[in-house]
């Protein structure tokens, strides 16, 4: 049984990774998860064999079908039909511009699971050496973070909670907690593993606990604006933590292997994400873009334009940059927008698609927005590609964006957005910019982009200006 076992989680490690590689590009992305899906389905399954002592020697009939734990056994199913369908169901009817928050509930469950593991581990007397209490520590410590954290981040993300909310002192408070959690967890450790002294550590693993999801909820409390997509990102690093740890404890070599894959990927893509912010990621956690600073006064006026004459101001241009940004995914403008794309390229204008790493709500929301519209993925330039361009291009055309085109980044060192790297929108010849109003951003900063001379606006939600363009662009010759 054992080796049966051992190698049904190999082939589904192979799976996750294969999975992850496939996953890298938007080519092949479709079929990485479900490559990933048969991999997470077959560890699930061959779980359900496992024998009583689950190493080389101890071979037995599986636990789980054993008289005494029929019971585990109905309540495991009842628990992935309900997990499953919800997800299923989930997956189907969430909107595209609610993604973000699924991620966050989804890195919050994930978070959540492995701190109780740990807890049922700890609770049912199973942690007999220091190495393993030390590990579920760890585990659980983490992945409190991990589920609070993300409960906040799924409420700021919902609109449900302030973008913001810090209290005074609260990098002190914050280091006064992780002060008293880690003391806690090295008391586990010490007294969990002794049977004499377990009863002593039953009353601390408690407190142990509502400290960490304390900390975990102020740690992410302070942080708005700008700053949510390295939070995100981190917070799901820290799942895949908390997972792996957990692994260690139930020597599961698929939980080990899912949980080291998902922290590594969560690792560099929080790396990639505070690179593409230009913040540390100390800075984003003690030092956060609350979106209370406001920056420099924006002076001038904003110019409107009409849906005729941007689409001739397109028509006739050699070369058009097109910047989604969130208010593109709130409106589902993508057909659209490749319909106009289409349009224009037909009259033999140029046309690009220019993506800032932290555009819309979750990592790479517009890359697949774009291409389940059908824009072919040569068209679609990361902002190292294509910033250079903007200053040779006739029109840049900003859809729904505006912290990722605000040049306040570049220049105003009181801005909250400073130093975060912009796509140079406020270069092209004419910038047409898209948008409802006077609406800030997710920062909640004024745009400076929209007072440039060369910058021009048209007003409404962007499916409907866009289909005006379409409309106009027919009457052009
Ligand atoms: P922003 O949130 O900065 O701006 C969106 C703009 O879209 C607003 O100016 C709004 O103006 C406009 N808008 C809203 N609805 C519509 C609509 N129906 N039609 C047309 N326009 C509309 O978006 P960006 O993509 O430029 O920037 C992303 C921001 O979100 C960054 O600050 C980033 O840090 C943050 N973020 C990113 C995450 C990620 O992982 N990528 C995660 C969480 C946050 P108006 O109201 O006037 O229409």
């Amino acid at each position: 049984m054992f080796w049966v076992i051992s190698v049904f989680y190999l082939a589904a490690a192979v799976l996750f990774i294969l999975g992850l590689k496939a996953m890298s590009s938007p080519v092949t992305a479709a079929k990485g998860i479900k490559q990933a899906g048969i991999g997470m389905v077959l560890a699930t399954v061959v779980t359900f064999l496992i024998p009583k002592e689950f190493t080389p020697t101890g071979d037995s009939a599986p636990i789980l079908f054993s008289g005494e734990k029929w019971l585990n056994l109905v309540l495991i199913v009842v628990a992935l039909a309900i997990g499953g369908g919800l997800a299923a169901y989930m997956g189907k009817v969430v909107k595209m511009t609610d993604m973000p928050q699924m991620v966050a509930v989804y890195n919050g469950m994930g978070g959540g699971a492995a701190a109780l593991i740990a807890a049922v581990e700890f609770a049912g007397g199973n942690i007999h050496s220091g190495i393993v209490a030390a590990l579920a520590v760890l585990g659980s410590l983490i992945g409190c973070v991990a589920f609070a954290g993300s409960v906040l981040a799924f409420m700021k993300l919902q609109g449900i909670m302030k973008k913001a909310f810090a209290l005074p002192q609260q990098n002190i408070i914050n280091a006064v907690l992780a002060l008293i959690a880690v003391g806690l967890g090295v008391a586990i450790v010490i007294l969990v593993p002794d049977e004499k002294t377990f009863s002593i550590a039953v009353p601390l693993l408690i407190i142990f606990y509502v400290v960490s999801l304390v900390l975990g909820a102020l740690l992410t409390a302070p942080i708005g604006g700008a700053d949510m997509p390295v939070v995100i990102s981190l917070l799901n690093a820290f799942t895949g933590l908390a997972v792996g740890f957990e692994g260690y404890v139930l020597s599961n070599p698929a939980l080990i292997i899912a949980g080291i894959v998902v922290g590594a990927s969560g690792t560099l893509l929080t790396k990639e994400m505070a690179k593409a912010m230009n913040r540390k990621i100390a800075k984003v956690l003690f030092k956060p873009i609350t979106g209370a600073a406001q920056g420099e006064a924006v002076e001038g006026t904003m110019k409107e334009m009409s849906p005729m004459d941007a689409a001739a101001a397109m028509r006739y241009a050699s070369s058009v940059i097109i910047v989604p940004g969130y208010g593109m995914a709130v409106a589902g403008a993508q057909h659209k927008v490749w319909e106009m794309t289409q349009m224009l390229e037909d009259a033999g204008v140029d046309v690009k698609f220019a993506i800032h790493p932290v555009a819309g709500r979750m990592p790479g929301h517009m890359n697949v927005l774009l291409a389940e519209a059908g824009v072919p993925y040569d068209m679609i330039y990361d902002m190292d590609e294509i910033n250079s361009e903007f200053a040779n291009t006739d029109v840049a055309l900003v859809i729904g964006a505006n912290d990722v085109v605000n040049p306040a980044a570049r220049t105003d060192k009181s801005s909250p957005i400073y130093g975060m790297p912009i796509l140079n929108a406020d270069q092209a010849r004419q910038c047409i910019v898209i948008k409802r109003g006077q609406g800030t951003g997710y920062s909640g900063i004024q745009n400076k982009l929209f007072f440039e001379e060369n910058t021009t606006l048209v007003y409404g939600s962007a499916q409907q200006v866009v289909a005006d363009i379409i409309t106009n662009l027919k009457t052009l010759v």
